[in-house]
């Protein structure tokens, strides 16, 4: 019998590793949603979507243009 365990790649809770972990390697749904949006966020950046403010300052939208853009 094999009673493997994986840290949770998210919160490194030992996971085991069989059949019955549904969300394996994660240790829950949670840890899986979290891990996925991580590497989301990395890999595509899509803008206007949780972008700190710093960002906001250094990039100095223009706020009437971006209005203009959307419609009258
Ligand atoms: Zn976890």
């Amino acid at each position: 019998m094999s009673n493997r365990k994986v840290p949770c790649p998210t919160c490194r809770t030992p996971v085991d590793w069989d059949a019955d972990t549904r969300w394996r390697p994660f240790c829950s749904e949670r840890c899986k949603t979290i891990d996925l949006g991580g590497w989301l966020q990395e890999d595509n950046r899509i803008p206007g979507v949780e972008l700190p403010d710093e960002f906001m300052d250094v990039v100095d939208w223009d706020d009437e243009s971006a209005k203009g853009d959307r419609g009258p």
